[in-house]
């Protein structure tokens, strides 16, 4: 019996291209990726319902490397899904090497996404992978050239699919035929492709050398402020915001909180000037819920005896830029 590694998403398609393997026998499994940006929450529920053992893979490292720097560029965000989907691959061919898997196959559809799925794009992604022989999709194989495992009769061609472009209309009667009834949209559910996010992490590239994933994990949360002589504040917005900062692990931020007024949790980096550092202050006590002209202390947060700033409340501080 063959062996396959799959590219899981969670998403539709990803789940045809198993139920279209696995009807001529082929033995399945799935491999998915973390990184801060996207996770492996929908391929689990997916990997469940199919009954299938889901590989996942941490990938932060490289995945942080190849986003600095793509080599095709960057889509509407600041997702390179080309280099992305090249280095999936790569990883799962060297599990497929490792591991004694036959192939490695993906849900793509020819067409669907008209800057990474078209054909060029997907030649490309073989080749940038290493395994472009070994790579499969069987949702629109009729369309593309055959791939090692059909050669060698490992999979049936003439029983795999030639969908193209980006009506779903045949996805959705397969759903049907295979009663898959329970699947996500078809957002990636990237963080990359998300504006705000993908501003923020421009920026983050842009200005800060090192990108720890501490910082990244930061770009999740709050409001980011840009000061004009160089260092970024980070102002929680509301409850969530300020249980999320307080919940990331840095060294590079002091997390303050006002003192005797409501107001927000705030992240000045630790390495201001004493003069920078009460610019930031008025920043951050702008949005507390004191009295024009009050003065308000902010402190470090759980710490009694931690770094403190006092500054005085005006609403006229509020920033009007934002990261
Ligand atoms: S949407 Fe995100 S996860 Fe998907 S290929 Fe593009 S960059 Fe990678």
């Amino acid at each position: 019996m063959s062996k396959a590694l799959g590219l899981l998403s969670g998403g539709l398609d990803s789940i045809l291209a198993i139920k279209v393997l696995e009807e001529q026998g082929i033995n399945v499994t799935g491999i998915t990726f973390v990184t801060p940006f996207f996770g492996p929450k929908k391929a689990e529920k997916a990997a469940k319902t199919l009954g299938i053992r889901l590989i996942i893979k941490n990938i932060t490292e490289e995945h942080l490397v190849m986003l600095k720097n793509p080599r095709y560029g960057y889509g509407s965000g600041m997702n390179p899904c080309i280099d992305c989907h090249g280095l999936m691959l790569k990883i799962a061919g060297e599990i497929m090497e490792r591991e004694g898997f036959d192939f490695i196959f993906t849900g793509e559809v020819l067409g669907e996404r008209p800057m990474s799925q078209n054909k060029q794009s997907l030649g490309i992604v073989g080749k940038l992978s290493g395994y472009r022989e070994y790579i499969l999709r069987p949702l629109s194989a009729r369309l593309l050239e055959e791939t090692k495992p059909e050669k060698e009769g490992r999979v049936d061609r003439s029983r795999l699919l030639d969908l193209n472009g980006r009506q779903r209309t045949r996805q959705f009667e397969m759903a049907e035929k295979y009663g898959i009834k329970d699947y996500p949209n078809p957002a990636s559910g990237c963080l990359l492709t998300d504006p705000g996010f993908s501003k923020r992490l421009r920026d983050l590239f842009e200005n800060e050398g090192d990108v720890p994933t501490g910082e990244i994990e930061l770009l999740k949360a709050g409001r980011h402020v840009r000061m004009k002589e160089g260092p970024k504040i980070i102002i929680g917005r509301n409850e969530g915001d300020n249980m999320s900062l307080a919940g990331i692990e840095q060294s590079k931020y002091y997390l303050f909180a006002p003192m005797g007024v409501k107001g927000p949790y705030c992240m000045i980096p630790k390495n201001m000037n004493a003069e920078l550092l009460d610019k930031a202050a008025l920043l951050c006590v702008s949005y507390c819920s004191a009295q024009e002209g009050e003065e308000v202390t902010i402190r470090e947060k759980g710490k009694s005896q931690g770094k403190s700033v006092k500054t005085i409340f005006s609403k006229s501080n509020r920033p009007t830029e934002f990261v």
